[in-house]
């Protein structure tokens, strides 16, 4: 038997302030688009901003429905919308912000299991590791560099080759 150590590095900023600038504007972008999620059943809402590598940044957030399994997460609203509509751009950056109508959320916020699956698909097909930038609605900025962090050993393209 061999003991496998898996190791993830998170780089914490105190404050959005302390980012470079250009991940700044990201954050910024996702706590826009925080604004138009529609979270009626939750009252969290989540805003996220993909920087694609033209600069192109595409946002989406949370968008619940009734039938609760129908909605979906900000991440890969965001996501699919970048596949949907520029094919082919390799995913640089995703920034990720939630904010809530009835507590102050001040821990960074973590994509859920399933946006991290869509995340990796997307990282693999970018052929570079993906930034994720994360945060409530105030306090500090977690930042991680690859999925290989919040998601290691990930069931990926390989496993479905035949050996
Ligand atoms: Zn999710």
């Amino acid at each position: 038997m061999q003991e496998i150590k898996l190791t993830s590095v998170v780089h914490s900023y105190d404050s959005l302030d302390d980012l470079p600038q250009v991940d700044k504007d990201l954050m910024n972008a996702a706590i826009g688009a925080r604004g138009h999620a529609y979270a009626p059943y939750s009252h969290f809402y989540v805003g996220a901003a993909v920087l694609l590598d033209d600069g192109t940044i595409v946002l989406g957030n949370n968008q619940e429905n009734v039938a609760y399994p129908s909605g979906l997460c900000a991440e890969r609203t965001a996501l699919f919308a970048a596949g949907a509509n520029f094919p082919g751009k390799a995913v640089i950056k995703i920034a990720i912000s939630a904010h809530s109508s009835d507590f102050e959320v001040v821990s960074p916020v973590y994509p859920c299991g399933a946006c991290r699956q869509v995340m990796s698909e997307y990282e693999q097909l970018s052929k570079r590791p993906m930034e994720i930038l994360m945060m409530g609605s105030s306090g500090g900025v977690h930042v991680v560099n690859g999925l290989i962090n919040i998601l290691p050993v990930a069931f990926n393209a390989d496993n479905l080759k035949r050996k």
